[in-house]
């Protein structure tokens, strides 16, 4: 399962998603197509209403395409009951948002369990310690949100995540609201995440994020815009390995600037509510 190998596990294919409401329909992806390798990591950018999280959501099975369809391991999600798409979701996909989404009456590592609470598992406990452990939280087990730091609980979230062995990351702003060097600690478990064959897909404004990923893909409108390796110049990542179809060289000039979250109107997520993208 190394990156690089070809196989996608997990893959839009001319997604469209469309929201109807009384006043009016919003197209909020517009033929989206991208495939992500096992320990590829891959950045979204795009202005606010551009389809980001819509995209994540339907990659995550949490939502369903209009149009299209979302591939995982070359399965055609579309085809699944909605038991066997829960089943896959669980069995593949690990989620983290920016405002992690803990349990504030649980410990760090009641927090880690819950995914998987209803199997009944005893190993889950030592699981949950294990992956403390492993974000640098080994020492936190039994501490509660409230008294955890914003970067401690992202990794929190982190660990629960990963309880259920995914293949996918998909992560939502994981950075949003943290300071720069905390967010560089998330990005540092991402990076070891990824080593280990999981496909990190991170929707971000932090163009940090952007220095620590293999491809940024930018959405403007719900369409993809740019899918750009990224250029050579970071010492992290092990560039070698993950080969893909561009060259670093031959990117990561022209369009980057353009598009992208840096010009853009709003550096946090959400807040806008900006309906009038799509038509
Ligand atoms: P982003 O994450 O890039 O800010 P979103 O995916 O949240 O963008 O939204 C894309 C577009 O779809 C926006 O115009 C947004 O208002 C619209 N939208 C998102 N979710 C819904 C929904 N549940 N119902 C109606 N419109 C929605
Ligand atoms: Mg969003």
């Amino acid at each position: 399962m190394s990156a690089g190998d070809g196989a996608p596990v997990i893959e839009a294919r001319d997604v469209v998603k469309r929201y109807v409401t009384e006043a009016e329909t919003i197209l909020a992806l517009d033929g989206v197509s991208l495939a992500v390798e096992p320990g590829e990591f891959v950045a979204i950018m795009g202005p606010s209403g551009s389809g980001k999280s819509t995209l994540l959501n339907v990659l995550g099975l949490l939502d369903e395409p209009t149009e299209g369809a979302v591939y995982l391991d070359g399965e055609d999600t579309s085809t699944l009951t909605e038991r066997e798409r829960t089943s896959a979701r669980k069995r593949t996909i690990g989620f983290i948002f920016q405002n992690f989404y803990l349990i504030p009456t649980l410990t760090a590592k009641e927090n880690v369990e819950v995914p998987r609470l209803l199997d009944q598992d005893p190993e889950t406990p030592a699981r949950a310690a294990e992956l403390l452990a492993k974000v640098g939280l080994g020492d936190r087990l039994d501490h509660t949100p409230g008294e955890l730091s914003g970067g401690q609980k992202q990794r929190v979230a982190i660990a629960r995540s990963l309880v259920n062995d995914p293949r996918v990351l998909l992560a939502d702003e994981p950075t949003g609201n943290l300071d720069r060097q905390t967010g560089r600690d998330v990005l540092e478990q991402f990076e070891e995440i990824r080593t280990e064959g999981v496909a990190v897909i991170a929707v971000t404004h932090d163009a940090q994020v952007a220095d620590y990923a293999d491809r940024t893909i930018t959405l403007v409108d719900g369409r993809v815009s740019a899918d750009e390796p990224r250029v050579a110049t970071t010492p992290t990542g092990s560039l070698g390995a993950s080969g893909g179809a561009g060259s670093p060289e031959a990117s990561g000039s022209s369009d980057a600037g353009e598009p992208g979250g840096t010009t853009g109107p709003s550096d946090d997520a959400g807040e806008e509510d900006d309906t009038s993208h799509g038509g």
